[in-house]
């Protein structure tokens, strides 16, 4: 469905002209295949030019154009000593122009003796002279083109040249459609912006900001629409309503009552679940507040109503986690859960398969493996998603495919998410927040100290684990490699070994599955007192007695993530207490982000610190990933503008239902997002 009219944009690069294997390959390393690619690689930085008539020790490390007489060449003595070409300017001034290695005998004919010619590059000192190394530019006086004082820097890769690139994305804005104004002309006009055309190319033309925010905006409001589109489409499918009668629910023997936040929470979600519409709800609330509760009365609901819900965890501990909560949880009732994982296979794999396709398995928890093309359901009428950051539109539309009509979905996070990245990610959701903790939790006290303090430290576990407790211990993030991160926790876990022995447990990334469960186990029941950990225990894992967290090079941490660490202890009645281990030598905000993790065991305010301080694909964690969701827009354009791409995406859906009456908009959902979101492909225009 993309517009014919965008065909010049996604042909291959090699339909430019001079375009052949040889630079194809290398705009190919840099992601560029097609003609739209290349026009979408915005200069990174910017080479200023001064143009001077006489040469001067003042602009010195400045770049300058200067008019040169040419007066003589002069080779070095050997062959390794560099060419050097003496120009003069107009007041007799002398700039030599230094070529080593063989450009020389190039440069020879570029700047023959008794010439004019026009140079440019960086003005350098030599000794009492002045020199231009290697001119980037030399031209004839009165060259058709003459230098630019202003030219981009691209991000390059071997074989190519910024030069190069610069004038290929000049051929290819030459081929940009004209497509109508698409943004709100009341916003445009206050924002100062200029059409999409005139902005692409300026964009390569020169820094400005309002130019890239403009072409930020085009890339949010596409994808603010496409959500859009796609959540009107889902809609008019329709979903099952789920209507309990309470008959599971009321059978429920909790060791606690519900808090008021989380009676609320459930309130407000059995609403919508009573609805024909599907529900597309974020559940938000801190650590430790209580989400399960709540997940398993809503999934109570779909099984009393005679429906299936699926859980969905972000790792295989977690959801093994779930899995042994819910059983628990659910003892006694009439209600069939099982578990699904990669790690389920042959036999058991199918027999789960069976029993979700007969109806026979009310509740599903897994990992991915639960959404996958060959799990159907009999009658799945929610998803719940935990702890998980990133789940798209095309997520959405693969999960509505598992249902006879669009399940509910329920996204349940610990990291609170601005409403800017609320949008950003999910598109409009209604949110519900659990703003209130359990009852006897003492907080959590934070202490920051610095790595030097090892061996005290060490001292200090041993007086803990002494008294019976246990604890965690993390070991710093490495982000080059999970190679060496994985080192460092085996070289912490055997230093520790020399003083506690085998108390200590060691849990990482790389274990398989059951590996990494026996060791999560035996720490669970207390065989093992003190476990050394990457971050795989980041989220989720509940041992109660488990009340001391160590968490080295905690500098290298994101707050949200720290908090998340911190999130596991304090679970029992027992004071606890988390230790951050930092580098001897760090910043100024390195030390002030650590000081606020002393200072408060709020959520919300780590999450929008945090936010300030590392931008939003930090905080969503999709920037090491490579999965930022958006290519043109920074983080803090997100922040400055996406409110305003979802306000005049309802604006234009309430207006012309959608897409290409009359402002093109389809194109523009092509351009930003067809190859990112494959599964926006399936979404029917019009
Ligand atoms: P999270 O929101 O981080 O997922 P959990 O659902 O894991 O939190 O709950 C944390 C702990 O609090 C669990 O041990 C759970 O049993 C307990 N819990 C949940 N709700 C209550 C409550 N209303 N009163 C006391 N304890 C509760
Ligand atoms: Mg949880």
């Amino acid at each position: 469905m993309r517009p014919d009219i965008l065909n010049p944009l996604f042909a291959e690069v090699e339909t430019l002209k001079g375009v052949g294997p040889g630079i194809a390959r290398p705009l190919d390393r840099l992601g560029l295949k097609r003609v739209k690619d290349l026009l979408y690689h915005f200069p990174t930085g910017w080479t200023y030019r001064k143009a001077v008539k006489v040469v001067d020790m003042a602009d010195v490390g400045q770049n300058i154009i200067v008019t040169l007489a040419i007066a003589s060449h002069r080779s070095g003595g050997s062959a390794r000593s560099p060419l050097r070409i003496h120009g003069v300017d107009s007041e007799g001034n002398y700039l030599t122009l230094t070529f080593f290695g063989r450009t020389g005998s190039w440069a020879k004919k570029q700047l023959p003796v008794g010439e004019t010619r026009v140079v440019s590059g960086k003005l350098e000192r030599y000794g009492d002279e002045l020199q231009i190394v290697h001119p980037d530019h030399i031209a004839p006086v009165g060259d058709m083109k003459p230098v630019a004082l202003v030219e981009p820097v691209y991000p390059l890769s071997e074989g190519i040249t910024s030069n190069r690139l610069h004038a290929l994305v000049l051929q290819g804005l030459e081929r940009l459609p004209n497509l109508p104004e698409w943004i709100e002309s009341s916003l445009v006009a206050s924002k100062n912006w200029g059409s999409w055309n005139q902005s692409l190319s300026t964009v390569h033309q020169r820094d400005d900001k309002t130019v890239r925010d403009r072409l930020a905006y085009d890339e949010l409001f596409a994808n603010q629409l496409a959500m859009r589109l796609v959540r009107a489409a889902l809609d008019r499918r329709k979903g099952p309503p789920i209507e309990g009668d309470g008959r599971l629910v009321s059978q429920l023997r909790l060791p606690f009552a519900l808090t008021g936040a989380q009676r609320r929470v459930i309130g407000e979600i059995e609403g919508d679940l009573a609805q024909s519409r599907p529900m597309l709800r974020l559940l938000q609330g801190d650590v430790g507040s209580g989400k399960t509760m709540v997940a398993l009365h809503a999934l109570l609901r779909a099984v009393e109503s005679g429906k299936q819900g699926a859980m969905l965890a972000p790792t295989e501990i977690l959801a093994r986690q779930h899995f042994a909560n819910l059983q628990a949880s659910l003892a006694g009732l009439p209600v069939n859960v099982a578990i699904l994982t990669g790690r389920e296979k042959g036999r058991v794999r199918e027999s789960v398969l069976m029993g979700l396709a007969d109806g026979s398995i009310d509740i599903l928890v897994g990992t991915h493996a639960i959404f996958q093309e060959a799990v159907t359901y009999k009658a799945l009428a929610l998803a719940i998603i935990d702890e998980q950051h990133r789940f798209g539109v095309s997520q959405r539309l693969m999960l509505s495919r598992k249902g006879q009509g669009v399940p509910h979905l329920l996204v349940m996070t610990a990291t609170p998410i601005p409403r800017s990245l609320a949008l950003a990610c999910y598109g409009e959701m209604d949110v519900s927040q659990i703003d209130e903790m359990p009852p006897g939790r003492t907080p959590v006290e934070t202490r920051v100290i610095s790595e030097e303090r090892l061996p005290e430290l060490i001292d200090g576990v041993a007086r803990h684990l002494a008294t019976g407790r246990q604890a965690f211990w993390v070991c710093p993030l490495v982000e080059e490699s999970e190679r060496s991160e994985l080192a460092a926790a085996e070289q912490r876990a055997e230093m520790l070994r020399l003083r506690f022995g085998d108390q200590v447990a060691l849990v990482h990334g790389r274990m398989k599955g059951p590996e990494k469960d026996a060791v999560m186990e035996a720490f669970a029941a207390g065989k093992t007192r003190l476990l050394v950990a990457t971050t795989v225990i980041e989220v989720g894992v509940d041992v109660p007695n488990a009340s001391l967290m160590i968490v080295e090079a905690s500098d290298r941490f994101g707050l949200a993530q720290l908090h998340q660490l911190r999130g596991r202890v304090g679970r029992g009645s027992e004071k606890s207490s988390c230790i951050l281990v930092r580098s001897s030598q760090i910043s100024e905000t390195a030390r002030a982000r650590l000081a606020l993790m002393r200072e408060t065991n709020d959520g919300f305010r780590i999450a929008e610190e945090d936010l300030k301080l590392r931008g939003a694909g930090e905080l969503l964690g999709t920037r090491q990933s490579g999965e930022s969701p958006f290519r043109v827009a920074t983080d803090e354009q997100v922040r400055e503008l996406i409110t305003a791409a979802s306000d005049d995406a309802r604006l234009l859906i309430d207006r012309d239902g959608g897409l290409d009456r009359p402002r093109g908009a389809a194109a523009r959902i092509a351009l930003y997002l067809f190859e990112r979101d494959a599964g926006l492909a399936t979404l029917r225009g019009g």
